[in-house]
């Protein structure tokens, strides 16, 4: 039996609950929600230390139009960091809103940000504000490291762009 966590400390089923009603709030106009079935699993660290992961068979290509739910898996996995139980609720619940918006959007695309934004969901899966979601890496070795953050996608663009020419030899890549 595992040990009840400290009373201020979310355990992987609550920060579940609030994975699962962050979902029915974002999509509840869509019937397809109810035929989905949900795991969950909490790990030490996950790729990338991310803080959460949503996966899904890659045989679906799950769509959506705003808050309606157009294409979805029919079972989704939700990976939980400890490191995330670890963080105060309310940023438990902005990760889960933000891993509830990838049941119908794969991709933080503009569709996703706009209703991250809409819902209070966190943009990355990384930072928790809205204010520099957009990270720059250059390769190190053989791992990335962040050396810049931006507001929007456009600067973050013209800063590879910019860094690129003046050292051909680096690799960059952008991720948000
Ligand atoms: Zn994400």
């Amino acid at each position: 039996m595992p040990t009840s966590p400290p009373s201020d400390r979310l355990s992987g089923e609550e920060a579940f609950e609030l994975f699962l009603s962050a979902a029915k709030m974002v999509w509840r106009h869509s019937k397809l929600l109810t035929q989905i079935t949900f795991h969950y699993e909490v790990k030490p660290m996950l790729d990338r230390d991310v803080r959460a992961q949503l996966l899904w068979k890659k045989d679906v290509r799950p769509r959506a139009s705003e808050d309606a739910l157009l294409d979805a898996a029919k079972e989704y996995w939700l990976l939980i960091s400890e490191r995330l139980l670890e963080e105060p609720k309310d940023v438990v619940r902005q990760v889960m809103i933000h891993e509830a918006l990838h049941i119908g959007y794969p991709s933080h695309n503009k569709g996703f940000r706009r209703m991250a934004v809409k819902y209070g969901g966190t943009l990355t899966e990384k930072s928790t504000g809205k204010d520099e979601p957009f990270e720059v890496q250059r390769k190190d070795g053989s791992r990335y490291k962040t050396i810049k953050t931006f507001e929007t996608e456009r600067d973050a663009k013209h800063f590879v762009e910019k860094e690129q020419k003046e050292h051909p030899e680096d690799d960059y890549r952008m991720i948000f």
